[in-house]
């Protein structure tokens, strides 16, 4: 999740709105795609961060092998997948995912509709249904898509006024942990003795040292982040064309 919120950052200072992921192969536990939004520079509503992991995934595997690699795929994104995304994911059968915090528009992941968990709809996969976790570096989400957005207002044709414009650092909304995940779930990820955040709202970092941010991580720049990650991808030793001709 460290890697796709240093994407964030990296969209961010790319005028692009900070939402990034990191797609792991998880039997190597190796990074094979990431995506960041794309949506202002393409000018196409569909460039989200996950469509183009998914279209790299593609790409380097081949379509004919996305079904048997996304079982094990585990996606990090630093903001819950939208409506369309957490089906097309869920389509591929993808095993798991993480994110930061809610999308409270379009949110498929349990925020607006509960996608992942719609035994309903069909999966090419036999994965039907996927745990979304949130939470992970979640106030860094959010403090990068606050920084975006008071940076846009500056730029609005009418900019609001000096009093709306100001950061917020200091208060978050409360997680509504029931609304993603059930407390087995929770326990099981993140421990019996945090389960009091399950039951109070709470996040995790809540009550530790700055608010438990870590602003180093979102106030630095990564320029070399996307070639630190090619690197890493083509490195990866994933070869799923044996594995199919070995099943
Ligand atoms: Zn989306």
């Amino acid at each position: 999740m460290k890697s796709a919120i240093k994407l964030a950052r990296y969209a961010l200072d790319h005028n692009e709105t900070p939402v990034a992921c990191i797609f792991v192969y998880e039997p190597t536990n190796e990074i094979i795609a990431y995506g960041m939004n794309d949506t202002n520079k393409s000018h196409t509503g569909i460039a989200h961060a996950e469509f183009l992991g998914i279209e790299q995934i593609k790409h380097k595997f081949g379509s004919e092998n996305l079904l048997s690699i996304f079982k094990d795929i585990i996606l990090y994104v630093t903001v819950e997948p939208c409506i369309m995304c957490a089906s097309a994911i869920k389509q591929l059968g993808i095993k798991k995912v993480y994110f930061g915090c809610g999308n409270d528009r379009f949110g498929g992941n349990g925020t607006v509709l509960n996608i992942n968990k719609d035994k309903s709809t069909i999966s090419l996969n036999d994965n039907t249904i996927y745990d979304s976790i949130p939470g992970l570096f979640r106030k860094e989400a959010i403090m990068l898509l606050r920084y975006f957005y008071v940076r846009e207002n500056d730029h609005a044709p009418k900019p609001r006024t000096k009093k709306e414009r100001i950061l917020d650092k200091n208060t978050f909304p409360s997680i509504n942990w029931s609304s993603y995940i059930d407390r087995n779930l929770f326990a099981r990820e993140f421990g019996v003795d945090n389960l009091y955040h399950f039951d109070q709202n709470s996040d995790l970092t809540d009550g530790k040292q700055n608010n438990g941010i870590d602003w180093d991580l979102i106030n630095s720049s990564y320029d070399n982040h996307i070639e630190q990650l090619t690197k890493e991808i083509e490195n990866s030793h994933i070869n799923i064309h044996k594995r199919i001709k070995i099943q």
